[in-house]
C-alpha cells in the first residue's frame, strides 16, 4: 500500500518535469528556427504581434492615474484587454507551458511604455504562489519582469515573496512572524538597499492580469508601509476590468 501511494505521489511530479523539459527543448528549437514569431498566429514576424493579429486584439497601452478605487498606491499601466486572442496567448503562456511567450510579453510592455522607465528606482514582480510554481515550474511574472529589467536597465528585486514559500524557507530570515497575515511578505532589506531603492522612491511592480486588484493592493501596501516607497506603480499585460477606460 505504501509503495502504491508513493508511486502515485511521484508520477505527476515526473510528468511535470518531463513536460517542462519538452517545452524548454521546443522553445529552444523554436527560437533557433524562427528568430521571432507572432505570439498569436506564430507566423514569422518582426513584431511580437503581427500586423494581421494586432487587428484581433484590443490593445490600448496607457498609464491610468485616477485608479484610487482599485489601487490607491500609484498608477496602473496595462497593455491590452484580457479577452479574445490576447487572453488565449496568455493562457498558452501561463497554463500550457509556452515559456517563450514571457519574453515576448516583456518586450511588448517595454516597447509600449519605454518613456516611463527612467522614473523608477527598481523593478519588482508579484511572485507566483507556491502551488502555482509547483504546477507550472516557472514564475510567470518574474519571466516578464526579467526581460523588462534587461531592456530598461532597471534592477530587478526579489523582495516580495509568497508567504507560503517564506514559511517553508523561514531559516533564510524572512520576517514571517510580523507579516503572516497576508499572501505576501517582504524579504529583509539591507539599509543600503533600503536607501537606494525603496525609501521615498518610485517602484514599478509587474503583474500579469488585473481582476479584483487585491493582489497588487496587498503588494503595494507592503512596499509603501513597510519599505517606505513613495509610490508603487503597477504594470500589467492585461486587465479584465471594464471600469478602467478606455479599451
Ligand atoms: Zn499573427
Amino acid at each position: 500500500m505504501i509503495e502504491v501511494s508513493a508511486r502515485r505521489g511521484l508520477f505527476p511530479k515526473t510528468l511535470t518535469v518531463l513536460k517542462r523539459i519538452f517545452e524548454t527543448v521546443k522553445s529552444l528549437l523554436q527560437a533557433l528556427l524562427f528568430p521571432k514569431v507572432c505570439i498569436i498566429c506564430r507566423c514569422a514576424s518582426k513584431d511580437d504581434i503581427c500586423s494581421e493579429c494586432i487587428k484581433k486584439v484590443t490593445v490600448s497601452p496607457k498609464r491610468h492615474d485616477n485608479v484610487q478605487d482599485i489601487y490607491p498606491f500609484g498608477s496602473i499601466f496595462y497593455y491590452g484587454k484580457y479577452s479574445g486572442e490576447l487572453k488565449k496567448a496568455f493562457g498558452r503562456y501561463k497554463f500550457d507551458g509556452e515559456i517563450w511567450l514571457g519574453a515576448a510579453f516583456g518586450r511588448l510592455l517595454y516597447n509600449s511604455f519605454r518613456e516611463y522607465f527612467a522614473d523608477y528606482s527598481a523593478l519588482l514582480y508579484v511572485p507566483a504562489s507556491r502551488s502555482g510554481y509547483m504546477q507550472r515550474g516557472f514564475d510567470q511574472c518574474k519571466e516578464v519582469a526579467a526581460v523588462i529589467a534587461k531592456l530598461s536597465g532597471l534592477p530587478i528585486m526579489d523582495t516580495l515573496v509568497s508567504a507560503k514559500v517564506a514559511r517553508k524557507q523561514s531559516r533564510l530570515g524572512f520576517r514571517t512572524r510580523q507579516e503572516n497575515f497576508g499572501r505576501f511578505v517582504l524579504k529583509d532589506i539591507s539599509d543600503f538597499e533600503m536607501q537606494k531603492y525603496y525609501r521615498g522612491k518610485r517602484i514599478l511592480l509587474i503583474d500579469d492580469v488585473l481582476t479584483t486588484g487585491s493582489t497588487v493592493r496587498e503588494c503595494g501596501q507592503l512596499l509603501v508601509e513597510r519599505a517606505g516607497a513613495e509610490r508603487v506603480d503597477v504594470m500589467l499585460i492585461a486587465t479584465g476590468r471594464a471600469d478602467i477606460k478606455p479599451f
